[in-house]
Parts: structure tokens; sequence; C-alpha cells
């Protein structure tokens, strides 16, 4: 069993059952490793007093975080690559900012949603990471590099909401206010439109928890060319699942639109789009296309960006053009899944 897929109330279960102990020591071995970051269980001192053989607890719980592989840093963000069983590499990227800090996760390795501006679906889904591997990309950047994390957002490699309950799990632990403590409402969820993933997410009552929709597109015929998951969760159907999802007072989902020239960046797109988010509360996030090797595509540059940007402004909507840091690196948004260079 591994640690880092189980939440502390978990972890007590799986003591008593095994060593008949409770809460007292499964919330000491959980202060010990995931708020103090020491993964060797024989230096926590409530077991050597329990006479629990710190041994047995070694062989039964594995507290290994996924190895950094590679690491690449321009202007402070930083793309880490992990190795995990079986050779496969995932990647995430730090990214400080000048009041918080954000580590992008991936959830799977490679993606199947086969974006075509994104060189993560180029590679196909090769496996869903398991909850242990999703919380260790954290412990292992939180502990193992020192670095000081504030948001995670679910933006690197893969759906997560193709990898439903693995997912779900990690949130659970990385939640726990006995470990990693990070809030709900510090994390983002962001999805190509899976409906139904969508409507299961509402059903766990986080409502704290943001989440954020990759559209890119608002009619069928274009989104369906750049995001083939249109074609099986077309927009009707993606915009009552947001209408039905129970969001907190207040709440606002965020809707990322990566601009690409010539394809989605008209003045007529940006008036599909105020038509399709006509009655959600959103925040419209809007980024240049990343072109990274073989990509077919081209940003509109930055100028045309900030126009896009007026024109949805204009229509009402409350939108930021977000600058896609990391470029260098292929650590920005869509540009993960090739080498760290
Ligand atoms: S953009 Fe996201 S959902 Fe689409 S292929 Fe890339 S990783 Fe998958």
């Amino acid at each position: 069993m591994h640690l880092f897929s189980l939440t502390c109330t978990d972890f007590a279960a799986a003591l008593h059952q095994g060593w008949g102990k409770g809460m007292f020591h499964a919330a000491a071995i959980y202060r010990h490793v995931f708020k103090q970051g020491n993964p060797d269980l024989a230096q926590v001192p409530e077991l050597a007093q329990a006479g629990i053989l710190t041994q047995e607890l070694q062989s039964a719980f594995n507290v290994s975080s996924p190895a950094i592989a590679a690491m690449a840093v321009q202007e402070g963000v930083t793309k880490i690559v992990f190795s995990l069983a079986g050779g496969l590499r995932v990647e995430a990227v730090w990214i400080p900012m000048p009041r918080r800090t954000t580590l992008c996760l991936s959830s799977q390795a490679g993606c199947r949603m086969g974006c075509a501006f994104c060189r993560t679906g180029a590679l196909g889904l090769l496996r869903n990471l398991a909850a242990e591997e999703i919380v260790g990309q954290v412990y292992a950047v939180r502990h193992g590099l020192g670095r000081a994390i504030d948001n995670i957002v679910f933006m690197g490699m893969g759906e997560p909401l193709d990898n439903f309950d693995n997912v779900a799990q990690a949130i659970r632990v990385l939640s726990d206010q006995r470990g990693l403590d990070i809030p709900h409402s510090h994390m983002t969820i962001s999805t190509a439109g899976l409906t139904d993933g969508i409507r299961r997410l509402g059903e766990l009552g986080w409502p704290g928890l943001n989440l954020a929709v990759s559209l890119n597109a608002a009619d069928d015929e274009l989104r369906s060319q750049l995001m083939p998951v249109n074609a099986i969760h077309p927009l009707a159907q993606l915009k009552q699942a947001l209408q039905d999802y129970p969001l907190r007072k207040k709440g606002v989902f965020f809707i990322e639109y990566v601009l690409l020239k010539g394809v989605n960046d008209s003045r007529g797109h940006a008036a599909r789009l105020a038509c399709f988010l006509e009655g959600l509360p959103v925040r419209v996030n809007v980024i240049g296309c990343n072109p990274g090797p073989d990509c077919l595509f081209e940003s509109p540059g930055e100028e045309h960006c900030r126009l896009f940007c007026a024109w949805l402004a204009g229509e009402g909507l409350f939108v930021r053009m977000r600058s896609s840091r990391g470029q260098d690196i292929n650590a920005a948004c869509g540009q993960l899944g090739g080498p760290a260079h």
C-alpha cells in the first residue's frame, strides 16, 4: 500500500486493522511524513514509544515519491520531468508568481483527447497515473526540492476527468489538513469538457474546488476539429452540464481559450464565444498558442490577443490575457510531453 494514496482517516483504518493502533499514531506518522517532509518512519518518535515494529510498517507502506529525471528552468518557471514505474515520464511545472506559487500537475501519461494544438495529445494515452503518483509530484516538489506550493492546477499532461477516481482520491489526500493541507479553493481541475466527468465532480460536493474548461471555439464544427472530444460532448451538452453544476455562491467557471492565428481569433469568434457563455458565471483566460516543434498552428501575436480580449470585454465578459511563461523549455500550455531542453 502506498501512503500517498491514503487520507489520514484511510491510514488510521489500515493501522487499526493491521496493528491495533488508531488515529493518534496515524496522525503522528502522517504529520511526520507530509508536514515535516520526512519519509523515514524509523524517526517517528510516537512509533518507538508504542512498540510498533517500524520495519513492519516500512514494508507495509511505501512512502517514495516519483524520481526526478530532469529539470529545466526559465525565468524561475521550472519544468520537472518525473520518471515513473515502467519507464514512463510525466511532467509538472512550478510557476512562481509575485504573491503565490503554482504547481501544474499531470494526471495521465499522455492523453487520449487528441486536441489538435497540444503536444501531449499527440502521444495518445499511455496510462492513468495512480493517486500516489499525482500526490507524489507535489511531495517531491515541496519536500524534495523545497519549493513552496500555494496552488495546484491539473493542467499538465492528461485529462483529469478521464482519470476520475485517482484524481479525486489525490485531491482528498492533498487537501487533508493533517497532511499537505492544500485547500480545495487552491486547486483547479481543467477539463477539455467531459460532461459526464463534470457531473460526477459536482456530485462529490466540493464547491470550493475550481473548475476550468478548455473551450477554444464556440461552434461545434470548429471545436470538433480542434478538440475531438467535442464530437462526443458537444457544446450544448457542455453548457447544460455547467448550468447544472453546483457552483458555490459567487463562484465562477474559468474558461480557457487558446488563440490560434486565423483559426479561432476573429471578431466573429469572439461574438460566438460571448453568445455561448451568456448566462454562465465565468472568467475567460485568453492565451496565445505556443507553437512547439511540429505544431500546425501559430500565435496571432500579443497585439491581436489584446484586441481579442477587448472584443470579449466589449461583450460584457470578464477577461484576462494570460502570459505563457516557460515557452523556451516546452513548459507552457500545450507543450508538455516533449524534451526539456
Ligand atoms: S489539451 Fe489537455 S485534454 Fe487536450 S490533448 Fe492536451 S492534455 Fe489532453
